[in-house]
């Protein structure tokens, strides 16, 4: 990734770069995904793109292909972890609970999810 790709204070481009440390579960050349630090499920994973997007609405925006990727890789966390199902969210904006603003897939899994 190049420099002009990160924002030198997002937490979430530094654990993509390897600077903070982080449970890495799955990574290829455009995402990263690792544990959440503050699990709300048995399998709590978030999944990151490699550049940094504010949001979800913006990512769709500028790279389609990397948002279908994610689903993919979330859909392959959850057919190792819990025969398939999973739920996914993505949090947008700071009143509807975002507080790292690079974009993130939650991916909850690995039990049966209260409704
Ligand atoms: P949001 O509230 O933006 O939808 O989700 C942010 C998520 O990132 C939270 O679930 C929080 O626990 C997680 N998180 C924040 N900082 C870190 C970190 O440094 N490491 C890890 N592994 N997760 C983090």
């Amino acid at each position: 990734m190049s420099d002009d790709d990160r924002q030198e204070d997002c937490i979430f481009c530094r654990i993509v770069a390897g600077e903070v440390p982080s449970e890495k579960v799955y990574e290829d050349e455009t995402v990263y995904a690792f544990k959440d630090a503050n699990p709300k499920a048995a399998v709590h994973v978030l999944i990151v793109p490699r550049r940094h997007y504010a949001s979800v609405a913006e990512l769709a925006k500028a790279d389609p292909d990397t948002l279908a990727h994610i689903v993919q890789v979330a859909q392959q966390i959850a057919d190792q972890d819990f025969h398939g199902a999973y739920r996914l969210i993505f949090n947008t904006g700071e009143d509807a609970g975002q507080s790292v603003f690079h974009v993130h897939a939650h991916v909850l899994t690995g039990q049966v999810l209260p409704e």
